[in-house]
């Protein structure tokens, strides 16, 4: 049977949708989910390690999941127009699928700080788009204003449909690995998304479909780690554009995953970010942005310090696809080798 997208895969639990509302869709998720066994041993982790590349969604971010729903109710409500504040993958999501559904989308970017790829996204599908002088959180809080004002759907995560999209990726897991994980590793930005995980892991274990609860881990930039820090960050900075945020909109909720979890949220610097961003390229064949990355970093640094058990089940959620931001990819690695045009040099340079 063909995969049908989120809101109809899965219709019967999408707790905020109207009966019936035909769905707005690009057959969002079905995302695969990757057994890493190089980087499990790179990692000296005894171990199965899953990657679930949320970056294969159709917009390239599992941002797809919550629009889908989120677009769905703004349809069914009548809406004209939808807004929101983005890092980048939002907006590229809210454009694609009001674009879909024939709407207005108005998109609030921090002036010069959104990757390219992402932009272009935005731009192509139609939307407006406002770069503003300030940060994610200033972006946020210019657009809660203005929907205060004027008839535009906010599609941010406080639109509670898209926490109800974003749980898919949860079942999704247990759906394929026939269990819950052990531990569910992932980035924090704005924390809808490890919220939305532990909603979809704690539904199917209250239906009997899976037995256990994994432990939810998640990990912020260092620059921008206000929930690690216990306070917002004013400036929050990191090479991981897509979790640059320095007051999460789903702050609570996220500590109430971690807790109830039994969980952690920490932080990892930008250079450890880096590093599992060029490991998953170079070990397992996997192009994630940046922000994605955290989560491995994450995962190395417990691994580090012993504080994974053996024979573990770990899911590790990339969240965006590594095109997004091609510019960090070309940063942090060697420049193409020069050679002459003829068979001799050439193999020389190469070392054959
Ligand atoms: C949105 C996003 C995040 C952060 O997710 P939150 O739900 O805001 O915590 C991480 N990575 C990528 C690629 C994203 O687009």
């Amino acid at each position: 049977m063909s995969w049908k997208g989120v809101v109809d895969q899965y219709r019967s639990r999408m707790d905020t949708l109207p009966e019936g509302c035909p769905a707005v869709t690009l057959l969002e998720g079905n995302t695969p989910l990757i057994e890493a066994p190089r980087l499990a041993r790179e990692l000296g982790l005894n171990a199965r390690i899953y990657l679930k590349y949320e970056g294969l969604n159709p917009t390239g971010s599992f941002k797809d999941r919550g629009m889908t729903v989120a677009m769905t109710a703004a349809a069914a409500d009548g809406a004209k127009a939808v807004i929101c504040a983005s890092t980048g993958n939002t907006s590229a999501a809210a454009a694609a699928y009001a674009s879909r559904a024939g709407m207005k989308a108005f998109v609030v970017v921090p002036d010069g700080n959104i990757a390219l790829g992402k932009l272009s996204q935005a731009v192509l599908h139609g939307a407006t788009v406002l770069a503003v002088d300030g940060s994610f959180d200033d972006a946020f809080r210019l657009v809660t204003a203005i929907a205060e004002k004027a008839p535009v759907t906010v599609v941010n995560s406080i639109n509670p449909h898209r926490l109800q999209g974003q749980k898919t990726a949860a079942f999704e897991v247990c759906d394929v690995l026939e269990r819950a994980p052990d531990y569910h590793f992932l980035p924090v930005g704005n924390a809808g998304n490890i919220t939305a995980y532990w909603m979809g892991y704690r539904e199917y274990q209250r239906d009997g479909i899976v037995d256990s609860l994994p432990k939810m881990m998640g990990f912020q930039a260092a620059g921008a780690a206000p929930i690690v820090n216990g306070a917002p960050v004013a400036n929050p900075e990191t090479v991981a554009s897509a979790i640059r945020i320095g007051n999460p909109v789903s702050w609570k909720k996220a500590e109430a995953a971690r807790d109830e979890s039994g969980g952690v949220i920490e932080a990892v610097t930008d250079a450890e970010i880096l590093a599992a961003y060029k490991l998953l390229g170079s070990m397992e064949g996997v192009f994630c942005e940046p922000a994605s990355a955290a989560s491995v970093a994450g995962l190395r640094k417990l691994v580090e310090s012993g504080r994974i058990e053996d024979n573990s089940l770990v899911v590790c959620t990339l969240t965006g696809h590594g095109l997004k931001d091609p510019d960090n990819a070309i940063k942090v690695c060697p420049e193409p080798v020069r050679v002459p045009a003829e068979v001799e040099g050439a193999l020389k340079i190469m070392g054959l």
